[in-house]
């Protein structure tokens, strides 16, 4: 499981801090694919990295922290923020944004394979022993084992981010997380490596967490998702609930500007921009776009609450409903 504590980052520049993630606090699941969505620079990534533990100055954590906890192999464990990285490729993968140029187009993928699974889970084993387990693997996933004698640049876009996630989770871990993993590539590629994912998810009953702008990828393979707008959570609930039954004004404007088959009604989008993070609006960040803001939320921030069970989000109207209905 990975517990987001009260958990706030910034950049900090010349000019000032940027708070980047404001106060998040929610848990995501053990067995669940878990959907972080937003538009572009709302936090999504900076969210990621600090969930795998990749926190580099100028990016610091203000407050709170992530633990990831769980049981592998019938063995408890449990790293805090600062400590996540050591558990690295057994508890926990990360699959990078544009992870197609991680890989180094001029080594063949074997050398990049033996190079990545650490010496210790190696153990006794020769350099062919252990390239016949990843072949093996290769095979699970329905990927032929003769790439290994391939190099990256011989490959297409699809078949290198289906090697990548193969590298990232040949260890078994029990958290995987994407980063935008069908960017750049076609419909149908697209559709195979979400398939690969889901499967993978299926096979390793562990945790993914799926970071993308695009609406449709959340549809298609997330059990749970996140909204966020402006470094903060503003919804939280059900995949399924939040297309059906979008309770943040936000999510209802961005639910609704989605294109869906056989309706022919024009899409609008929503008004205006996001704030600059260097210079949010007081109060709620989303009040200048909100058709339904009141003063109240141009002055004072909305607590992220349980509205529903299982349901959260960040609005001032629905915590007031909430205690009007006790
Ligand atoms: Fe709109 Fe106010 Fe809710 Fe923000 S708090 S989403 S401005 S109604």
């Amino acid at each position: 499981m990975l517990k987001i504590d009260h958990l706030s980052t910034s950049y900090k520049t010349i000019d000032g801090d940027i708070h980047v993630i404001n106060d998040l606090n929610f848990e995501i699941y053990d067995n669940e694919i878990f959907g972080i969505a937003g538009e572009s620079g709302c936090g999504k990534t900076t969210l990621l990295k600090t969930l795998y533990d990749i926190v580099e100055f100028p990016l610091v954590i203000d407050q709170g922290k992530v633990i990831l906890s769980g049981e592998k192999n019938g063995q408890p464990f449990s790293f805090e923020s600062g400590e996540i990285r050591k558990t690295w490729w057994h508890n926990i993968s990360y699959v990078p944004q544009a992870a197609q140029s991680v890989l180094n187009p001029i080594v063949r993928l074997k050398k990049q394979f033996l190079d990545s699974i650490p010496k210790e889970d190696r153990k006794n084993e020769t350099e062919k022993q252990t390239l016949d387990r990843v072949s093996k693997y290769l095979e699970e996933l329905s990927l032929s084992p003769d790439i290994l004698e391939s190099f990256p640049f011989q490959l297409s876009g699809g078949m290198r981010q289906r090697v990548i996630i193969a590298l990232a989770t040949f260890m078994g871990p029990r958290v995987v997380l994407a980063d935008e993993p069908t960017t750049a590539l076609d419909v149908v590629v697209q559709r195979g490596i979400l398939m690969m994912l889901m499967r993978l998810q299926k096979q390793l009953k562990n945790t993914m967490v799926i970071v993308s702008h695009d609406m449709g990828v959340h549809y298609q393979i997330t059990n749970r998702m996140a909204i966020m707008y402006s470094g903060s959570v503003i919804e939280l609930g059900p995949t399924e609930d939040i297309f059906n039954d979008p309770i943040h004004p936000y999510t209802q404007m961005l639910v609704n500007a989605l294109p869906r088959v056989g309706d022919k009604s024009a899409k609008v989008g929503i008004p205006g921009r996001p704030p600059a993070l260097a210079s949010p609006p007081p109060g709620c960040r989303f009040a200048p776009r909100c058709p339904k803001a009141t003063d109240r939320c141009r002055k004072e921030v909305p607590e992220f609450r349980e509205i529903r069970p299982g349901r959260f989000a960040a609005c001032h109207l629905l915590n007031e409903e909430v205690q009007k209905n006790g």
